[in-house]
């Protein structure tokens, strides 16, 4: 297949392609130029594609096509947070406009009722997390036998976030073996084991190697005095361009320590972590995509599942300590088509993890030393490609263009400090 295949050369029902088209998709991704034939051929896939490549559409444009309406639950998609399974149901029934076929969602966090309704009457498409799945199938109540299609969303997180044992046990509780896909952002040895357990001959694609970053994001690392983390932020906030901002930190007493100093600067923000109840995550989850709240500070919860167009920076308040979950993270800027900038922040104690990181993503990123908030204080260093809208804002950040720092400058830098 070629670039410029369009939808219609899949063989897709008319129904389908006027739902693409009143998305607005045009042209295939590139996952989806992949993976389209081949499910739709029976073929199990074993998929490696950050969220953001529009995989959820290369798995369920497929998946919609093969249902018989009526017939019951036949399409399961298992995924690592309610974020993502409300995302992926949400992208299941615009695509499934002006059909009959229902999809529900299924997770943790809310109550019983609409869920176990949605199981009673048969929706044909269930996405589901694996903990509130395996609580219902013990209870009876989800009958998962029609199951012809298991789709293993974001694999690679499901195992981090240890439900292995809980998909093991979904898989028992299916029928005969149904058609397999796995879709994975990296392809570790763990999740390697995995597709080969629960696939059957799968054709392997990769939309980009994983650790690869997408297009159109520039990534750029600042060196902070750990102390003036919340400055440096709040002197990023106030550079043109910085409209809609998704900061992740470490922890959960960070998130909220960091969104009390933000509110103070008068900063409109909202935080989101799994000690927030999942009514206000789905709030503060909206006002964010409104655009009625600027800046969403948010833990590892909400970096998978994330679908909002346009947030024009990602912040990695904390360095990440997994490259898998960088590139979730920097995947939520600069999505289909449009550009963004993911910005890290390295304290002198991160050091090393963020060697590690960089030697992980097998590639540096961008450093820049801001003097007022450097931890290697009086080094400036401009950023290797300075972007027109901050060198429009006229605040310095260095004068020496055209350098990039290697890590082992930047410890380097740090033991002359020291
Ligand atoms: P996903 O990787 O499935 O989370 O998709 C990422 C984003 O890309 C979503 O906002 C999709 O609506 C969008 N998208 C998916 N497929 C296409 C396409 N063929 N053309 C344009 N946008 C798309």
């Amino acid at each position: 297949m070629t670039e410029s295949t369009n939808f219609s050369a899949f063989g897709l029902s008319p129904l389908r392609l006027a739902a693409i088209e009143s998305i607005g998709w045009t042209l295939p991704t590139p996952i989806q130029q992949q993976a389209i034939p081949l499910v739709m051929g029976g073929r199990d896939v074993v998929g490696i594609a950050r969220t953001g490549t529009g995989k959820t559409g290369a798995f369920m444009l497929p998946a919609l096509e093969g249902l018989k309406e009526g017939a019951g639950l036949q399409v399961l998609v298992l995924c690592p947070t309610r974020e993502l399974a409300q995302q992926v149901t949400e992208d299941t029934e615009a695509l499934a406009a002006g059909s009959k076929v229902r999809s529900a969602v299924i997770h943790g966090g809310v109550a019983y009722g609409p869920q176990l309704d949605a199981l009673s009457r048969g929706d044909e498409v269930v996405v589901a997390t694996p903990g509130r799945l395996i609580d219902l199938q013990q209870r009876g109540k989800a009958k998962l036998k029609g199951v012809r299609l298991l789709i293993l969303d974001e694999a690679d997180r499901m195992l981090d976030m240890g439900f292995r044992p809980q998909i093991e046990q979904v898989v028992r509780g299916l029928g005969r073996r149904p058609q397999t896909l796995l879709f994975s952002a990296t392809m570790p040895n763990a999740v390697h084991a995995l597709a080969l357990r629960m696939t059957r001959d799968p054709a392997w694609i990769e939309v980009s190697p994983s650790g690869t970053k997408a297009q159109g994001i520039s990534e750029i690392a600042y060196s902070v005095r750990p102390e003036l983390k919340p400055d440096l932020l709040i002197h990023l906030l106030e550079q043109p361009g910085w409209d809609q901002v998704l900061v992740f930190t470490r922890t959960k007493i960070g998130a909220n320590t960091l969104q009390s100093r933000l509110e103070k600067a008068r900063i409109s923000c909202d935080a989101i972590h799994s000690d927030r109840q999942m009514r206000h995550r789905t709030r503060a989850m909206e006002r964010f995509s409104n655009g009625d709240v600027r800046v969403l500070v948010a833990t590892d919860i909400a970096q998978r599942g994330l679908d909002i167009e346009g947030i024009s920076h990602v912040v990695n308040y904390d360095v990440p300590l997994d490259p898998g979950d960088y590139v979730h993270r920097i995947g939520r800027t600069g999505r289909a088509g449009a550009t963004g900038e993911a910005v890290t922040f390295v304290t002198a104690a991160d050091i090393g993890a963020f060697r590690t990181l960089e030697f992980q993503l097998e590639r540096r990123l961008d450093k820049v030393h801001h003097p007022d908030f450097d931890f290697a204080g009086g080094v400036v260093m401009e950023r290797r490609e300075p972007s027109r809208t901050r060198s429009r804002s006229g605040r310095g950040m260095g004068s020496k263009a055209g350098e990039q720092l290697a890590p082992e400058e930047l410890a380097a830098l740090l033991s002359h400090e020291s």
